[in-house]
């Protein structure tokens, strides 16, 4: 087939966390998806970050009885955002964060732990918390990407 006559039900564009988890997600509730990076690299800045995902109430923290409460986190971000974006954005995001890591949990090989130990930045606005939110990535074994490891951006090395 010419691949200008291909049709996909999914087109992301960029190959960082956020694109490649929407085409991870779109395959595996099996839509064609097709993801295009404009680099030579994937990983985007992602790839370079500490990786650790900020997750209000979210499973693991609850296993290591680090109770959370998603309101007091939508207070917080209400206090550190306030009207320079969308309330609604934000309050699906606290709302579906807990589902997105049990989803990818139970749908692929990413992991996390919780922090237990690991204030909210900003301390003093309401709704803050001493730990528990951020969640670091599980080391993954790169050997399991076979010849596609050599295709990924590198890390900065005092983050790995
Ligand atoms: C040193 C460092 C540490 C960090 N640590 C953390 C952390 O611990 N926790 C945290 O939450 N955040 C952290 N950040 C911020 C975080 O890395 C970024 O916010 C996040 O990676 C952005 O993810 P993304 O998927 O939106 O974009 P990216 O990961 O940047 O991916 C975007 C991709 O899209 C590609 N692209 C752009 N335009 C196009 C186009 N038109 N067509 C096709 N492809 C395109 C780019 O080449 C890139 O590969 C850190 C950042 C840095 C620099």
């Amino acid at each position: 087939m010419n691949a200008d006559d291909e049709t996909f039900d999914l087109i992301v564009l960029g190959a960082g966390a956020g694109g490649m988890t929407a085409a991870l997600v779109g395959a595996l509730e099996g839509l064609r998806v097709v993801l295009i990076e404009r680099t030579d690299w994937i990983g985007g800045t992602s790839a370079t970050s500490s990786g650790t995902v900020w997750i209000p109430d979210n499973p693991h923290q609850r296993a290591l009885g680090v109770t959370d409460d998603a309101g007091h986190a939508l207070t917080y971000l209400d206090a550190l955002v306030g009207g320079h974006a969308d309330r609604s954005l934000r309050a699906t995001f606290i709302d579906q964060g807990t589902r997105m890591v049990e989803y990818l949990e139970a749908r692929s090989d990413v992991r996390f732990k919780a922090y237990p130990h690991h204030p909210d930045y900003r301390q003093e606005l309401p709704g803050a918390a001493l730990g528990g939110r951020p969640l670091e990535p599980l080391p993954f074994d790169g050997r399991r990407l076979g010849a596609a490891f050599g295709r990924l951006r590198a890390p900065i090395r005092e983050l790995m």
